[in-house]
């Protein structure tokens, strides 16, 4: 009989690791276990692989991926620290043209790994694009389900369609990577675009466990400014707000200048201090939030004008 693996989906595993010394060993050894798994037992072609992309890693990660020698393994070296939107990039950009599927997943094995069997499933049912959705985030610290919960709230708020709960696990056809790759914006929200692809699409849900080891490579600020990058590359919406905010405090204020001119007609004392001070201080903060805003957008199209490279391949260890 015929070995009908050769049918089967080819599926590459995109994994952008930044000094994932602490990890990276397990991690191979537990991604490497689950693929000879599937393609032991047929649902998955022999000729399936891991990428891993080290993006600039500072510490060990390259050295001992490169110990590895594993023929299922593809290192994509970056030639420095891209930030792990335009490492999964480099991954997809790769893996394109090789896979049928792609699955893209963190490094630190928060993403629950025995959920690829379903993502498979689905994609051999014909979605395009399958989404891991954390349906317990329980692991996570309070302050980082909360701010995480807001930031979804906002981006649905400001109309930008993201998928809730969802990060950057997910599989994608080899149609939907090239369609995602014809996006060609330098200030990259993958998760944004997604849903702006439109291929048929599902969600499966799973636990998301806490970090094995190594740290978080998004503490407070880098979230924050990550967060800030989405919002301002999907929605105009802020500045919309900042004009209406404009008009309703100059309203106000035209009331406010005809009450005081009445109370200075009818001989009442023109209040002190307070009624001076308090405007002037809050116009001014209204002023520079607004400024910066503007110059949030301002910037963004100055990188986006420029257009350049998102990264650049130093070496690749097939
Ligand atoms: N990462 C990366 N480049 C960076 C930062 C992070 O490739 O500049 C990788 C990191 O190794 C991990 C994934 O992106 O595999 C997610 O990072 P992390 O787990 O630190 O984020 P968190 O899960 O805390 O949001
Ligand atoms: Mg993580």
């Amino acid at each position: 009989m015929k070995d009908t693996q050769e049918s089967k989906p080819i599926i590459y595993l995109i994994v952008p690791c930044y000094n994932e010394e602490e990890i990276i060993n397990l991690s191979a050894e537990s991604l490497d276990s689950k693929l000879q798994n599937l393609i032991n037992n047929k649902s998955i072609n022999k000729q399936s692989k891991i990428i891993f992309v080290n993006d600039g890693s500072k510490d060990n990660t390259l050295e001992l991926l490169k110990e590895l020698k594993n023929q299922n393994i593809i290192i994509i070296n970056l030639s420095r620290n891209y930030g792990h939107q335009n490492a999964l990039l480099a991954g997809l950009e790769y893996a394109i043209d090789k896979c049928d599927c792609a699955i893209s997943l963190d490094c630190d094995l928060q993403d629950d790994i025995n959920a690829i069997d379903s993502m498979i499933e689905r994609f051999n049912n014909g979605y395009e694009v399958v989404y891991g959705v954390r349906d317990d985030r329980s692991s996570d610290s309070f302050f980082k389900r909360f701010s995480a919960e807001r930031f979804y709230d906002l981006m649905n708020f400001l109309g930008v369609k993201i998928v809730k709960n969802h990060a950057d696990y997910r599989a994608l056809s080899n149609r939907a990577i090239k369609s995602l790759l014809s996006f060609k914006e330098v200030n990259l929200f993958i998760r944004g675009i997604i849903p702006l692809l439109g291929y048929k699409s599902c969600a499966i849900f799973y636990k998301r466990n806490a970090r094995v080891a190594g740290k978080s490579k998004y503490p407070f600020f880098k979230m924050l400014s990550f967060a800030f990058d989405g919002i301002t590359s999907f929605s105009v919406q802020p500045l919309r707000i900042l004009s209406i905010l404009g008009a309703i405090i100059s309203i106000t204020s035209l009331f406010f200048g005809i009450w005081a001119l009445v109370v200075y007609f009818m001989g009442g004392t023109i209040s002190g201090w307070t009624s001076m001070v308090v405007p002037m201080y809050f116009l001014g903060g209204v002023q520079i939030f607004g400024l910066g805003i503007l110059g949030e957008y301002i910037g963004k199209i100055y990188k986006e004008s420029k257009a350049r490279p998102r990264y650049f391949v130093d070496s690749i260890i097939d």
